[in-house]
């Protein structure tokens, strides 16, 4: 079966040695492997601060409380998108209010967020969902206009690029999962890419207890509600290995993206997503909307070939449906939504068999 995903680790021979000299020097916590884990990550980036985690979800977590979101407070955000970007509001003891998606791209709606904002609203989470890159211009001009911070999940979309400008560098908070799945995995891992100087420094006092590294323990005095979030040194040397490759195999993903763009163009009862102006996703999934989404599933099942919907609409969870709403767009998108494999494990083989397999139909 050619899987949806795959986990990346780097050949044997790289990353042992280098493990074998972090598991036995003495030092596996939080250490100066992790920072320089995070100098790498920001040269990566390009822009801002690196707050290395031990999860996506601590991420989102430590963002919105940078934000300054609140208990009661609402957070617009979006039902097409894996649990963590949801349950992390909750964390704060805010209220979920959902935007409506795009139906062309599957991303959160613009107009959509506008008409949700009000009094309450505290900040606002959008989710490269997939690895296709959110509207990224219209959503900077209404949080400029209301004066509402986002926060970008791209968990789904490390390297992919707007402006030429790769996730990270566009909004104040940007989240990064490096769980077993994603693009870069340290086995679990994340980051929060943070573009003020003060609100980094602040979050590294959160993600360790509240506690200030830099003093000693006797020298501290708790001020704020901290967690234990850190990562050790061993996940940051696996992200070191990982990062010196992390380019060409997010081109394997972009490449065998681009060739399905290519090439399912124009077949009966296949629609393809379309891309914001400017943007090149970095295509963790390949997403298409199909009609008779079951028969679809089972004729690539048939054919040895993952394909699946993945994720269920977050809406659809009791606990995270604070205000029912209807969404329409996404009604529509949902039903006919499939995501294929275009990873690194793709081969051009197996991209031309899902092609002629699409094209004789279903
Ligand atoms: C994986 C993921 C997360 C959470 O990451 P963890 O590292 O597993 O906590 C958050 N948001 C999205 C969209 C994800 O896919």
């Amino acid at each position: 079966m050619l899987p949806l995903i795959k986990t990346s680790i780097p050949p044997r021979e790289i990353l042992m040695p280098r493990l074998e000299e972090v598991l036995y020097s003495g030092y596996v916590a939080q250490g100066e492997i992790v920072e320089e884990f995070e100098r790498e990550f920001e040269k990566y980036i390009g822009s801002g601060y690196t707050l290395s985690l031990n999860s996506g979800t601590a991420a989102l977590h430590i963002a919105l409380i940078l934000a300054g979101v609140k208990e009661g407070d609402e957070v617009i955000s979006t039902p097409l998108t894996a649990e963590p970007t949801n349950v992390a509001i909750k964390m704060v003891g805010a209220k979920v209010r959902w935007a409506d998606i795009d139906p062309d791209t599957g991303n959160i709606c613009p107009n959509s967020i506008e008409e949700n904002i009000n009094s309450k609203t505290k900040a606002i989470i959008v989710v490269d969902y997939a690895g296709i890159p959110v509207d990224v211009l219209r959503i900077q001009a209404i949080s400029k206009k209301y004066n509402i911070p986002v926060i970008e999940d791209a968990a789904h979309a490390l390297g992919a690029k707007t402006n030429g400008k790769k996730t990270g560098n566009h909004f104040p908070f940007t989240v990064y999962s490096f769980q077993a799945i994603k693009h870069l995995t340290t086995i679990d891992g994340g980051a929060l890419q943070i573009q003020d100087k003060e609100l980094y420094e602040k979050g590294k006092t959160i993600r360790w207890f509240g506690l200030d590294k830099s003093k000693t323990r006797l020298e501290n005095n708790i001020q704020i509600q901290g967690y234990k979030y850190h990562m050790n040194n061993v996940n940051a040397m696996i992200g070191i290995v990982q990062l010196e490759n992390i380019e060409s195999l997010i081109q394997k993903y972009i490449d065998n993206g681009k060739y399905l763009d290519e090439n399912l163009k124009g077949i009966e009862g296949v629609e393809l997503i379309k891309y914001y102006p400017n943007s090149e996703p970095s295509y963790w999934l390949y997403t298409l909307k199909v009609d008779n989404r079951k028969g679809f599933i089972d004729m690539m099942t048939a054919n040895s070939i993952t394909a699946t919907e993945l994720h269920k609409r977050n809406d659809k969870h009791t606990f995270l449906n604070d205000f029912p709403t209807t969404l329409p767009n996404l009604d529509s998108f949902y039903s006919k939504m499939v995501h294929i494999p275009c990873g690194w494990w793709v081969t051009k083989e197996d991209l031309d068999k899902m092609i002629s397999l699409i094209k004789k139909g279903w």
